[in-house]
């Protein structure tokens, strides 16, 4: 197992694109690191630059002490577990996990491929099924023969790219819980790509986010989501996504555009008496006001308003409530929009009640 440490790292593809813009990054020894963000932003170029897939045009990358820019991928020792798995469908379990092995070619006797093999299949609890061909076992078992794979060769690290994109939300929630498990036990650095935050907030020790090629944050999940360091990862992480509202403080008042709530001394010395700001709100720092017990209902800012749809999802109910713009904003929210590629400019606000609620479309609440 080793660290992994990038800095300054580069990618311009040959047409002159530049898809990595000078990503630093410590991935620590034994460490589950995710890499995040939309389609193109240039994680799997950077993943596959780790692994020796891709060059890099400039900066450094270095596996333990050692900088591996121009290491074949082979001497890298790192273990790319893909979406597909990539499993032989003729071949039984134990000869899948034997397969690294086998290639070397005469470096292992009999003996020690058997000995790695049921020692990884102990560790990833398969030893059970190694003369089972991969058509018979479940998705979770494919995923540790995949890894079991990975154990053999004594990687570095494991590297994954998208894994479960194919699955259904079902599945995906089980070999997360799965994958999740197995990196604990095993301890391995590991550094994992998708674009599913769910996926990235649930798995990784941090959180890597990345857009058009930059990095944007690193962080532990809860560090992303409490303390975001800008908008792009303050609406990126989060599902529903966290609302920005256009807000004018006027003489220390924050008015949004259904209420007026008095700033605490904090916000007001950072933002000053007078000016206009984006407020962040999370869908599910709104309650039902009917719901709440009068001390709590209390503490907080109660506003009346009209509610377009709602969505009953079970253990939450999602309002929609449309809200105006005054025009002295207006132009705020055009930054915003620019700022997040048309993502920010709403007009209406998404609120996470309480599936007990019951306040349903058209109601004023
Ligand atoms: P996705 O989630 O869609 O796979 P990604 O974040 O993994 O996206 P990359 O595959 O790393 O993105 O691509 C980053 C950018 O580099 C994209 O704009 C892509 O079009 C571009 N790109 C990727 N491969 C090449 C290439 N061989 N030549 C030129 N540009 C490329």
């Amino acid at each position: 197992m080793a660290a992994i440490t990038l800095k300054d790292i580069v990618k311009r593809y040959g047409d002159g694109f530049l898809a990595v813009k000078g990503v630093s990054l410590d991935i620590a020894d034994g460490e589950f690191v995710i890499l995040v963000g939309p389609s193109g932003c240039g994680k799997s170029t950077l993943l596959r630059m780790i692994v020796g897939l891709e060059d890099i045009t400039s900066g450094e990358l270095r596996i333990g002490d050692e900088v591996v820019n121009d290491k074949a991928p082979r001497e890298r020792h790192l273990a790319m577990v893909f979406q597909n798995y990539a499993l032989y469908p003729h071949l039984t379990v134990f000869e899948n996990i034997a397969f690294p092995l086998r290639l070397t070619k005469g470096q292992f006797t009999e003996d020690e491929i058997r000995a790695k093999v049921e020692h990884a299949a102990s560790t990833l609890e398969l030893q059970d099924h190694l003369q089972r061909k991969p058509a018979n076992l479940s998705g979770g078992q494919r995923q540790r023969v995949a890894m079991g794979r990975a154990i053999v060769r004594d990687a570095n690290a494991f590297l994954f790219d998208e894994p479960l994109s194919n699955l259904d939300a079902k599945l995906r929630g089980q070999m997360r819980t799965e994958i999740a498990r197995m990196q604990r036990r095993l301890g391995t650095t590991t550094v994992y790509v998708t674009h599913d935050q769910t996926e990235a907030m649930t798995l990784g020790d941090r959180v890597a986010v990345l857009r058009k090629g930059e990095l944007q944050q690193v962080a532990s999940p809860r560090g992303l989501y409490e303390q975001p360091v800008n908008l792009f990862v303050a609406g990126f992480i989060g599902s529903p996504p966290m609302n920005f509202l256009p807000g004018e403080v006027v003489d220390g008042e924050l008015r949004l555009p259904f209420a007026q709530v008095p700033l605490s001394d904090d916000l007001r010395s950072r933002i000053g008496e007078r000016g206009v700001v984006i407020v962040g709100l999370r869908p599910e720092h709104f309650a039902d006001a009917a719901l709440l017990e009068d001390g709590k209902r209390d503490a907080g800012h109660t506003f009346d308003t009209e509610v377009d749809v709602t969505e009953w999802l079970g253990s939450d109910l999602y309002a929609y409530v449309p809200f105006e713009t005054s025009h002295e904003v207006a132009g705020t929210l055009e930054e915003l929009d620019r700022d997040l590629d048309g993502e920010g400019l709403r007009t209406q606000l998404v609120v996470a009640l309480d599936s007990e609620s019951r306040i349903r479309d058209g109601d004023t609440a």
